[in-house]
């Protein structure tokens, strides 16, 4: 239990650092196996029970749905919280796994932190392993939750590179 709380608390640290949330925004998760749910501090004391994040239920609905799914990670990453606000869409480049489609999945805007948010996220996310929240953030899930953090990354340059690319060919050439 230490190890995985050590791994959240990690990939929080890079979530942050890596600007892919900021101040108090974005929550991570990942399923423990087979484990007692009590935390102790280093002289063995039990510790009080944290209010979980706001998103808890968003996190367990997709638990519920995906066996396969071992980590979960939701950002409000700039680039691609952008998109998100926007009428564009996220293309699916390579990398992205083995669905086809043109465009990262996205679900209509429902209440952060509401039921109808995870509702709405697990009925959508099938296979994918990305849903875009509309007007709200971004949500990657792996089989690890250094899998879901690495995908947040790339979803984010993603993102970035087609923002780049959008405003390179909206703008005339300079010579
Ligand atoms: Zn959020």
């Amino acid at each position: 239990m230490e190890k995985n709380i050590e791994e959240i608390i990690n990939v929080s640290d890079y979530l942050y650092k890596n600007k892919l949330v900021a101040g108090k925004a974005g929550n991570v998760s990942a399923r423990f196996k087979g484990e007692d749910g009590d935390l102790v501090d280093q002289q063995g004391n039990l510790l009080p029970k944290r209010k979980p994040s706001s998103e808890v239920d968003l996190h367990l609905e997709i638990y519920k749905k995906r066996s396969d799914v071992n980590g979960i990670v939701h950002t409000h990453s700039p680039y691609a919280t952008g998109f998100a606000f926007s009428s564009k869409r996220i293309k699916r480049h390579e990398g992205f796994g083995a669905i086809n489609t043109p465009f990262l999945e996205d679900i209509e805007y429902e209440a952060p932190g509401s039921m109808k948010l995870a509702k709405s996220a697990s009925k959508a996310i099938g296979d994918e392993d990305v849903l875009i929240l509309k007007q709200h953030g971004v949500l990657c899930v792996g089989d690890s939750l250094k899998e879901a953090t690495l995908l947040a990354t790339f979803v984010e340059e993603t993102a970035k590179t087609q923002f780049i690319t959008y405003m390179l060919n909206s703008t005339a050439d300079l010579i």
